[in-house]
């Protein structure tokens, strides 16, 4: 049986190939907690840009964030799109979070955020109505600096996949609580942030693209094609990913003098 020790470390070793793989997760100051938190929500098992078009598309249509607050759930669904990941849900959510916090706060910059320690923001997001666990940990995360591994769908699908979290038997706050146990508080941000991009570009949603995982060899989960095939397909990829060498510029052709063609 797989003990707690055995499962860090095999999440350590997520982390090295992940990070050979994407390089170290770009961290930007958030300057915005609203707008985070909406971006939060909003990527859910839902790709960067279609988060950046979503977000473009919630600044056209309302006025600004207090009418997005006001405004009904099917109205928000029909601006993210029909076709966007969990858009139904995610338009109920958004509304309840900034009215909750409007009513308590009447702020929609929530700068209270600044006199709030760790554990209180997060216990703060924690109690709202239908904010999920992860919300609370990115918001108190990435706007107090406290010690948190936020865990979504993405993230509880690949972490599953790899056989470190169970999410049928683990709740959302149970695997969060886990993870930051495990985790460093120093390479949480890391690891979380390799993990979603794997979530994003081939543990996706459905079926995961397994013959180009860096983690396919151990992955209890991986589905891959016979041996010969996957070499045959790493050897493509190398040759894809192989700088192609420049040309060199064609030697003028030379011309024949005109003379010489003429027939005598
Ligand atoms: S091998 Fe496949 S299932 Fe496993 S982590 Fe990679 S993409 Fe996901």
């Amino acid at each position: 049986m797989q003990t707690f020790t055995d499962t860090m470390k095999r999440l350590e070793r997520v982390r090295l190939y992940l990070r050979r793989r994407y390089g170290d997760p770009p961290r930007a100051a958030v300057t915005h907690p609203v707008e985070h938190a909406l971006r939060a929500i909003l990527n859910e098992e839902a790709a960067g840009a279609q988060v950046d078009e979503a977000m473009e598309r919630l600044h056209q249509h309302f006025v600004d964030l207090n009418d997005l607050r006001v405004s009904r759930p099917r109205e928000i669904r029909d601006v993210l799109g029909t076709d966007f990941p969990r858009g139904g849900h995610k338009a109920r959510v958004i509304p309840r979070l900034l009215d909750q916090v409007f009513h308590q706060h009447n702020s929609m910059v929530w700068d209270f955020l600044e006199a709030m320690g760790k554990v209180e923001a997060r216990t703060y997001f924690e109690k709202l109505e239908e904010v999920r666990p992860f919300v609370a940990a990115v918001l108190a995360r990435d706007c107090v600096g406290a010690h948190a591994f936020p865990v979504d769908n993405d993230v509880a699908r690949v972490l599953g996949r790899l056989g470190i979290v169970d999410p049928a038997k683990e709740s959302e706050a149970k695997m969060q609580d886990l993870l930051e146990r495990g985790v460093k508080a120093n390479r949480a941000y890391e690891v979380h942030g390799l993990v979603k991009r794997l979530a994003e570009d081939l543990c996706v949603v459905g079926t995961p693209v397994c013959a180009r995982c860096p983690l396919g060899a151990m992955c209890p989960s991986a589905v891959l094609p016979p041996k010969g095939k996957r070499r045959k397909a790493a050897a493509k990829a190398k040759a894809r990913a192989a700088p192609k060498p420049a040309r060199e510029p064609k030697a003028a052709a030379k011309k024949k003098p005109k003379a010489a063609s003429r027939k005598r």
